[in-house]
């Protein structure tokens, strides 16, 4: 297969309704994108399958889901508004704003070529702004927030006590953050407005260490349990003058993308920097009681945050492939089944009526479980091609032998194989291959 560019990617995103740009119609904003109806289903997928296996499948993990817009003294206290900054420089010459240190060449402007041209490089806080209430004043000034996690930590307390948790748990939020990147782009992978997938464990600091070897290699499996190709991720270490303000230890889950290996996940030891930092600005009491031990303390935290639209990006990058079939190019999107938006596509041979009945009841009772796509425009062949483009890993096609023999043909998307099987076992032969 001929090497993947970020184009072919784009292009196929933009043609089948994964990804369009946000305010198309009015030339399109390069940070933000929209959500198609194969997007959707794919990106609530990808964050189903996080919450599955974060918070449903684990007896010490809890959710939450809390508000974008939280108090300014949030971010005064996490640190954000003092150290929430990327370095950047602005070319002379041609203008171009550009983040420091993502340059390959630190005199060298990207974008007009010109070296030597860059101002002295300056702190840029990345958090975005808006007022709440009618006055646009200092004092009304809020934060969209730039992470899930300071609104976990802020409701330490309130989910502890509610659901009487014991060390060591986890409390876990999928959202929207907001990050006035100066370089959004490389498509969804860096955007301003995107949504993340975080998880804070709470445990005794003298358990860390433990907890965060656990984190890492979790998460880097769940990855592969999803069928990511494992040659194309890497757990990395940070060094030390990468870490941030907040952290001890982080590692990577990076992936190898068209331009390189780049961030899909940070696991990171964040200590007790937040609880305690929160504790000091609120007055609030923010340590743990241990009974047993009968100790006060403030916990540790070991933090995977996962980037949602960045994995989902990450996957459908991973799953693209390119066959020959009879000497044509067959594109396949190889995703694990229950990340693809449609699980089924039920095609009838030809739209007459007598196969079109049939067809719409044998919908109706998959879609009951499934997401399901009936389809009955062009060749069966176009259909079974647009179907592997989008990634279906099945299709049923009603024939006119179906009238006769009360069975449909299943095709598997990754073998092309093609099975007759009876209409009345329909279901349950789907529930085994979609276990
Ligand atoms: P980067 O170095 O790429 O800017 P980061 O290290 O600042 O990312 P974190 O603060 O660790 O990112 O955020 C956790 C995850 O959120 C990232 O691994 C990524 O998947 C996702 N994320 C962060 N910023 C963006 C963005 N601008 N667009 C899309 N996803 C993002």
């Amino acid at each position: 297969m001929p090497e993947l560019t970020l184009e072919t990617i784009s292009n196929l995103a933009k043609k089948r309704g994964f990804v369009f740009q946000s305010s198309e119609i009015y030339g399109g904003l390069r940070s933000a994108y929209d959500y198609g109806p194969l997007g959707v289903e794919l990106l609530r997928n990808v964050k189903d399958q996080w919450w599955r296996s974060m918070v449903r499948e684990r007896d010490d993990v809890v959710g939450i889901d809390s508000a974008i817009i939280q108090a300014r003294k949030v971010w005064q206290a996490s640190g954000h508004e003092q150290v929430f900054t990327d370095p950047m420089v602005e070319c002379r010459n041609c203008n171009a704003r550009h983040r420091t240190d993502k340059l390959a060449d630190p005199d060298k402007c990207p974008t007009c070529g010109k070296t030597g041209e860059f101002t002295e490089p300056r702190d840029f806080n990345l958090m975005l702004r808006t007022h709440m209430g009618p006055v646009e004043a200092d004092e009304n000034m809020v934060y969209l927030r730039p992470e899930t996690a300071q609104g976990i930590f802020i409701n330490f307390e309130n989910v502890r006590r509610t659901n009487r948790l014991r060390l060591p748990f986890g409390i876990a939020q999928i959202g929207k953050a907001f990050r006035n990147e100066i370089t959004p782009g490389q498509f969804v992978f860096r955007t301003r407005e995107f949504e993340q997938m975080e998880m804070e464990f709470f445990c005794r600091p003298e358990e860390s260490a433990e907890w965060f070897d656990f984190w890492k290699k979790a998460r880097f499996d769940w990855y592969t349990d999803l069928g990511m190709t494992a040659e194309n991720l890497r757990l990395r270490d940070h060094e030390s003058d990468e870490l941030s303000h907040y952290s001890s230890g982080t590692a990577d889950v990076e992936y190898l993308f068209p331009w390189g290996w780049d961030e899909l996940e940070g696991v990171a030891n964040r200590t007790d920097f937040d609880l305690r930092q929160h504790a000091e600005h609120s007055g609030e009491d923010l340590t743990y009681f241990d009974q047993e031990a009968d100790e006060r303390f403030f916990p540790h935290v070991i933090e995977p945050a996962a980037g949602a639209t960045r994995t989902t990006f990450a996957f459908l990058i991973d799953a693209y492939s390119e066959d020959t079939v009879n000497d044509e190019t067959r594109t396949v999107l190889k995703l694990d089944h229950r990340l693809a938006p449609y699980k089924i596509a039920v095609l009838p041979l030809s739209k007459k009526a007598e196969l079109i009945e049939p067809t719409q009841k044998i919908a109706a009772e998959l879609r009951k479980r499934w997401m399901i796509e009936v389809d009955v425009t062009q060749s069966i062949g176009r259909r079974y091609r647009r179907q592997d483009e989008i990634g279906t890993p099945y299709c049923v096609t009603v024939d006119f032998d179906s009238l006769e023999d009360n069975a449909v043909t299943v095709r598997d998307r990754d073998t092309m194989e093609q099975e007759r099987v009876g209409m009345d076992s329909l279901v349950g032969f789907m529930t085994e291959k979609l276990f």
